[in-house]
C-alpha cells in the first residue's frame, strides 16, 4: 500500500490507473506522465495484482481510486475489487467519482454489491469543484469539494438523506490559473453543513485561509 499525503485516509491502492475526465488540475495524470504506469492516461487499465495488498492485517482507511475514477472502471473490474474487499473486512474502502452510477461501470457494480451485502466499510463520495455539479439529490455518502473553484451553493443539502460528510480543499501546486478560494465560500459551506448536520473536514490547504475557523470534524469512516 502506498502511504499518502492525503489527510483523510491512511494509504492508496489504485487497482486501476487512468481516467477519462480530463480535469485540467489533475495531479494523478502528472504522476503518470512522470512514472509511465500506463501509456495512455485516457485508457484506464486494471492491475488486479495490487489487490493482494489488501491482505495486510492492520486496519486502514484506503483510498481506492486516487489514480483513476471508479466511474470509468469496467463493471468486471468493480466486481473483482468488491470480491477482494469482501475478503478483507478489516479495512475501510473509500471511492471518489465525478461520474453517475450506472449498471455498466465500476461504480454501479460496487454500489449494487454493497447494497446486497449491506457493507458498512465501503464509502462512495461525489467529487465536485463547481456549483452546478451538485443537484441536491445525489445518493453519495460524502462530497469531496476539491479543488473548490467557485462558490458552491449547498443549501439543498438539508433535504439530502445520504450525504453525511463534506471534505473541502484548495487547489495546490503551481498550475497557471490556480484558484485561491475565498473564505466566504468556505464559511457558507460550513453554514449549510451545520444546518444539515453534516460533518465538515477541511484539508490542510485551507488552514491559512480559514485561520481560527479551520475545522476537521471526525471522518465518517473513523466513527
Ligand atoms: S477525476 Fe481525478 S483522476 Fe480523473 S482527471 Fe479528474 S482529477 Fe484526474
Amino acid at each position: 500500500m502506498k502511504q499518502t499525503k492525503i489527510d483523510w485516509c491512511d494509504c492508496t491502492i489504485n487497482p486501476v490507473v487512468g481516467c477519462k475526465n480530463g480535469c485540467p488540475y489533475c495531479y494523478a495524470r502528472k504522476i503518470n506522465n512522470r512514472f509511465h504506469f500506463i501509456k495512455d492516461w485516457n485508457e484506464p487499465q486494471f492491475f488486479p495484482e495490487r489487490l493482494e495488498q489488501l491482505k495486510s492485517k492492520k486496519p486502514k482507511s484506503i483510498f481506492m481510486d486516487s489514480m483513476s475514477d471508479v466511474g470509468w472502471w469496467e463493471a468486471k473490474w468493480g466486481y473483482e475489487v468488491f470480491k477482494a474487499m469482501s475478503k478483507n473486512p478489516q479495512h475501510n474502502y473509500i471511492f471518489l467519482t465525478k461520474c453517475k452510477s450506472g449498471l455498466n461501470n465500476g461504480i454501479g457494480t460496487i454500489w449494487t454489491l454493497r447494497s446486497i451485502d449491506k457493507c458498512r466499510n465501503i464509502f462512495i463520495g461525489m467529487s465536485l469543484t463547481r456549483d452546478d455539479d451538485f443537484n441536491g439529490l445525489e445518493q453519495y455518502d460524502f462530497l469531496s469539494i476539491e479543488p473548490i473553484l467557485e462558490h458552491i451553493n449547498l443549501s439543498s443539502l438539508k433535504y439530502n438523506l445520504y450525504v453525511k460528510q463534506v471534505i473541502i480543499g484548495a487547489e495546490t501546486g503551481n498550475r497557471k490559473g490556480k484558484v485561491i478560494p475565498k473564505k466566504e465560500w468556505i464559511d457558507d459551506i460550513v453554514k449549510q453543513c451545520d444546518k444539515a448536520k453534516v460533518r465538515i473536514f477541511m484539508k490542510e490547504s485551507l488552514r491559512d485561509i480559514m485561520g481560527e475557523d479551520f475545522r476537521q470534524d471526525k471522518l465518517i469512516w473513523e466513527v
